[in-house]
């Protein structure tokens, strides 16, 4: 069935993304599967630990449509956390020793419950990651959420993919970097990356192309001295992050013909020692609708739970995470390569 048909016949894009994945694999025959890689260095499966963070999609709403979004995310994008599902969300959470709810979306700011569910994550005492786009802050109606971050303690992780204005905009839209910059100063006004402050600010790279990323000590370097001679920005870390093989990013991928090119080169980088700290060994991914998943790359692929149909936050209770073994697939390779890359950057030292 081709990709056209699927859309006339109204398939989500979730549907499309995970076709097209299953079309581009079936024609690279020559790429090895995941899981024959994965067993050839020592790993039979893969299994989850025990659950440390818990990842909640809150929707695919944004205020921006980047060019390498793998969620597909965007201002006409309708799809947001209900309330409901945000209390089965809490729930697992009172249950759990989950040390850190990571709220990512789309814009998370932009859903309505956003702000009551971090004042109640934080009453728990967990820790609160908040990935912010930056531009938000300064977007009408959402002027007072620096000050909102800051009074809940929340780690505020931010999406700069370069510290040059035209790479920056080239990926993530005309007058982003100008916006972001100004959003940075405000959060160090208010003590986020400040030396002797409590407030995290981290920022998140990811390569413009079809390229592993550079070395993260070296790069946070880079982005430290430039941020700080130019701009008087401070912040606390960078993460680098690989771009994986999904979404609007495969698009790209395919449309310019260079798939098979950078599956090869995530394939021949892989780095057994990257395995241990796979962000899905100690992650569960839940998206706006409330389903489970190993991570959220693999929410994006709807690809559920290994060895289970979809699984609903509200038939779940924790013992049942723990230990699972994870639903794997080719754009796993994006997670081994190099220094391996999580949502948390870099998983080993270079
Ligand atoms: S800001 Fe983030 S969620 Fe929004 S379109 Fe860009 S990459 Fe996607
Ligand atoms: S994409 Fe990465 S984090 Fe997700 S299941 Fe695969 S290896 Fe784990």
């Amino acid at each position: 069935m081709s990709l056209l048909t699927l859309l006339r016949q109204g398939s989500s894009l979730a549907d499309v993304d995970r076709q097209r994945e299953i079309l581009e694999d079936r024609r690279n025959t020559t790429l090895p599967q995941f899981q024959t890689v994965l067993a050839g260095n020592g790993f039979p499966v893969l299994q989850r630990r025990k659950l440390e963070t818990l990842q909640v999609n809150v929707g695919k709403l944004c205020n921006q449509t980047c060019r390498h979004c793998h969620v597909d995310a965007g201002p006409d994008r309708r799809e947001l956390m209900t309330r409901e599902t945000f209390e089965q969300c809490l729930r697992l959470i009172r249950e759990s020793d989950v040390k850190t709810v990571d709220i990512t979306g789309g814009a998370p700011e932009m859903n309505a419950q956003f702000e009551w569910f971090v004042t109640e994550v934080r009453k728990l005492n967990r820790h609160v990651i908040d990935r912010c786009n930056l531009t938000i802050l300064s977007a009408p109606g959402y002027t007072h959420f620096p000050q909102f971050l800051a009074n809940h303690q929340v780690e505020v992780v931010a999406s700069l993919p370069c510290y040059l204005e035209e790479n920056c905009d080239s990926q993530r839209g005309n007058g982003v970097f100008r916006k972001s910059i100004e959003a940075l100063k405000l959060l160090n006004t208010l003590g986020y990356g400040k030396a002797g402050s409590s407030l995290t600010l981290s920022l998140v790279y990811n390569p413009t192309g079809p390229a592993l990323p550079p070395n993260q000590q070296k790069l946070e370097h880079s982005y430290r001295e430039q941020l700080r001679q130019r701009f008087g920005i401070e912040f606390n870390r960078l993460y680098t992050i690989t771009n994986m093989p999904i979404s609007r990013f495969l698009d790209d991928l395919i449309t310019s013909g260079r798939y098979v090119e950078y599956m090869t080169l995530l394939v021949s980088s892989f780095n057994r020692d990257a395995v241990d700290g796979l962000m899905c060994r100690a992650t569960v991914s839940v998206d706006w609708q409330g389903y489970l998943y190993d991570c959220d790359f693999n929410q994006m692929l709807e690809l559920p739970l290994a060895n289970a149909p979809r699984i609903h936050i509200s038939d779940v209770h924790i013992d049942d995470l723990n230990g699972q073994p994870i639903a794997v697939g080719r754009h796993c390779f994006g997670c081994t390569a190099g220094a391996g890359s999580g949502c948390r950057g870099a998983l080993l030292e270079e």
